[in-house]
């Protein structure tokens, strides 16, 4: 008898606890609800939402990241001020070569700006990150060592992999199938990682002028909501810090609105 009493004691419990639980999983529905109201009824809740005027509805706005490669370098910091006197927010994918070394610092005043600052390679050779999986991440280890000095890199947890998640180049060294492993190990460590899609070509041999890396722009642009844009602060990318100014005003009358990487991911993820 005390044995059926006890047991009805616990199915009594179970039951108010599924009950419970039910009522918790139901009320945070209706707050989530009237969450997503407020941002669709006020008019600017959030730089990066946007009310259509036709509809009067929600409309996804239309987005761009600026991000920039290789760096930290001299020009970084005239980006900085760009950056800053237009007050749009931008994604560091840094390094940590000789050629970054003395500008590595300059990570503390990016991170105190805002501006998010991710991982890209501490050596970017082809030729000794992706001879392994473990060559890779000992390479992530030494970058984020080398950081550690200027930001909390604890909270670092987005990176851009060297030629981007789709590139060959790789499979000369690591084999064909490396870049699947390390995408997998990646989102195993708890890491998010981005390409881009609009390629302003502004490292590439030829030295394009601030205006040709302004025509590449556009045209990679054209017709994209979600631009992420690919940039390089290193020594030799003086005409991207020229071309820069321009850059903003494009996509500010094409009625873009500026994320970092993270930012974009968590609008995103808010309007799913
Ligand atoms: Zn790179």
């Amino acid at each position: 008898m005390r044995r059926d009493a006890d047991r009805e004691e616990r199915n009594a419990r179970l039951l108010a606890g599924v009950v419970l639980a039910a009522m918790l999983v139901m009320l945070s529905g209706i707050i989530h609800l009237l969450y997503h109201r407020e941002y669709a009824e006020t008019d600017t809740p959030n730089d990066c939402f946007a009310v259509s005027a036709a509809t009067g509805e929600t409309a996804l706005p239309k987005i761009v990241c600026l991000t920039f490669d290789d760096g930290p370098s001299k020009n970084t910091r005239p980006i900085l001020e760009i950056l800053d006197k237009e007050q749009v927010p931008a994604t560091f994918f840094v390094c940590a070569q000789d050629a970054n070394e003395k500008y590595l610092p300059l990570v503390a005043d990016i991170a105190a700006a805002g501006h998010q600052i991710a991982l890209h390679s501490a050596t970017h050779q082809y030729s000794k990150i992706y001879a392994s999986t473990d060559a890779f991440w000992q390479d992530i280890r030494t970058l984020r060592q080398a950081l550690e000095p200027y930001v909390d890199v604890a909270a670092i947890d987005w990176l851009r992999f060297p030629g981007g998640s789709t590139n060959t180049v790789s499979h000369r060294y690591g084999g064909n199938g490396i870049m699947k492993a390390l995408k997998a190990q990646a989102e195993d460590k708890g890491y998010h990682w981005i390409d881009w899609n609009v390629c302003a070509e502004d490292a590439t041999a030829s030295h394009p002028d601030a205006a040709q890396i302004l025509r590449n722009i556009r045209r990679d642009a054209d017709g994209q909501d979600t631009c992420v844009v690919l940039l390089h602060d290193t020594k030799a990318t003086g005409q991207t810090v020229k071309a820069l100014p321009d850059m903003i005003a494009y996509f500010r009358e094409q009625g873009y609105n500026f994320c970092t990487v993270a930012q974009m991911d968590a609008l995103q993820c808010e309007t799913k």
